[in-house]
């Protein structure tokens, strides 16, 4: 068995992965990293091209394992795309939403290549799915081989799914984004028991450390608290949050919150992919039962677009909770243009309930002290930073520990590391060592090809 690890910069980016059992070339992914444009968005299918591909495996449907995948099965249209049956209906969604992205980039930032596909591309994928439901081993045929997949649910987000692979030459384990707690809409991840050859482990919480007594439980309280204070005090509030699967969560949970008379009564702002999806997670919740998602939540929470004049420095005209995507605030995003209104104003608070890029604006608002300057590039428009800004531990990824005795539980002989950034997979290259000395740990350069049972690199 070999694995290359086809995402050209490290860390969190274009994710794919090529598995060669035997004689067999699986793809796992085919991500768009979140930060970079044109082509440099894309894996680098290049080692692809003029081979053979017997299976693509998508594990879940944020961009960073979807964006790309278009362009791969356009080259390979004969090539089955197996995943969960919640992502046949989430991934042409998510995907047509970024065609519509590109083609604004294209003119906005000049990039000849955009959109990388187009709507056709798109319905000419959807041929080539194949549902598999949770939990069970599939068997497949391809150029005289045999093969197997399980898909197991992985939690995260509504369909993402960890993948287990079986051929002659042996059995891996490929995680995928996984998150072990249950959330308000979804299960927590039951991945495969027993052992394994091989383990690909996503590493995206490694240096997140969780201190004593902070639970999912006890930040979700005090995220209510703060929504409290802030409403309270006159002001309003933005959670940023990512249009699939967190916002769906965060409907859900504040609905719930103000059913209980936990949460304050307040106007109620959401926008964007976010509703639209929505609807799809009522469909997936009806028709599949995997989540547990009711679209009337909206109307629950009396849910409106905001104003779509909202201008940066000036208060908006109605105070309440502004749940709207990016959940990094992008540029161009509805977040971005609720945070340029409220961040100047003492009463307003801003929310962050999942992770920040340090790169991205929210990464660098949330590296801002109170008091100091914030530009917001887009409006040449610069404010100090006057409302309060916290960020709540209510991650989509399991805790570095848990995953930690999980690869102990299936005692992998080798370990593949991804989905994380370089300090990340070093504390876990250290902590799978410790407790399993016997394993290969292979932090894997991009674009090498890794021997995974026998002698090493290759
Ligand atoms: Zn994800
Ligand atoms: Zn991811």
């Amino acid at each position: 068995m070999f694995i290359t690890d086809l995402n050209p910069s490290g860390g969190i980016g274009a994710n794919s992965m090529l598995v060669e059992m035997g004689q067999l070339r699986i793809l796992i992914d085919a991500g768009m990293h979140p930060k970079l444009m044109g082509y440099e968005a894309l894996p680098d299918f290049s080692l692809l091209q003029g081979e053979p591909l017997d299976a693509i495996v998508l594990t879940h449907c944020h961009l960073d394992h979807l964006g790309g995948l278009p362009v791969i099965a356009r080259a390979h249209p004969a090539t089955p795309i197996i995943t969960s049956l919640p992502n046949i209906t989430l991934a042409p969604r998510m995907l047509r939403n970024s065609v519509n992205v590109m083609k604004r980039q294209r003119s906005e930032h000049n990039i000849r290549e955009y959109p990388l596909f187009v709507h056709r591309d798109i319905s000419a994928m959807n041929r080539q799915f194949e549902g598999q439901r949770f939990g069970k081993l599939e068997t497949y045929r391809s150029r005289g081989e045999t093969f197997q997949i399980a898909l197991h649910p992985a939690g995260h987000v509504a369909g993402a799914a960890s993948v287990e692979l079986v051929s002659s030459a042996g059995r891996m384990i490929i995680s995928g984004d996984m998150l072990f707690d249950r959330q308000q809409t979804l299960a927590g991840a039951s991945p495969p028991k027993d052992a394994t050859d091989v383990l690909v482990l996503e590493t995206t919480r490694g240096i997140t450390e969780r201190s004593e007594g902070c639970t999912r439980e006890s930040e979700t309280q005090r995220l209510i608290a703060m929504l409290n204070t802030i409403l309270e005090r006159g002001g309003s509030c933005l959670i940023p949050v990512f249009a699939l699967g967190r916002m769906q969560e965060m409907m859900t949970l504040l609905a719930n919150s103000r059913r209980t008379g936990a949460l304050r009564s307040s106007p109620f702002f959401v926008t964007g992919l976010g509703v639209d999806l929505a609807s799809h997670f009522d469909k997936i919740a009806r028709q599949t039962g995997l989540i547990d998602f009711d679209v009337s939540v909206i109307e629950e929470l009396g849910a409106v677009p905001p104003d779509p004049n909202l201008v940066p420095g000036r208060r908006p005209s109605k105070n309440g909770i502004y749940l709207v995507s990016s959940g990094m605030l992008v540029e161009h995003t509805p977040s971005y243009q609720v945070a340029a209104s409220l961040l100047g104003y003492p009463e307003n608070g801003i929310c962050f309930v999942g992770y920040c890029d340090p790169q991205t604006p929210g990464g660098m608002l949330l590296a801002t002290e109170q008091g100091e300057r914030f530009l917001f590039d887009v409006y040449d428009y610069s404010t100090p930073v006057m409302s309060s800004v916290d960020q709540f531990d209510l991650s989509g990824h399991a805790d570095r520990d848990e995953l930690v005795s999980y690869a102990q539980s299936v005692s992998p002989q080798t370990i593949v590391l991804t989905h994380g950034d370089s300090e990340a997979r070093s504390w876990f290259k250290s902590a799978l060592a410790e407790v399993l000395p016997q394993s290969r740990i292979i932090d894997p350069e991009p674009l090498q090809r890794y021997e995974l049972i026998g002698n090493g690199n290759v």
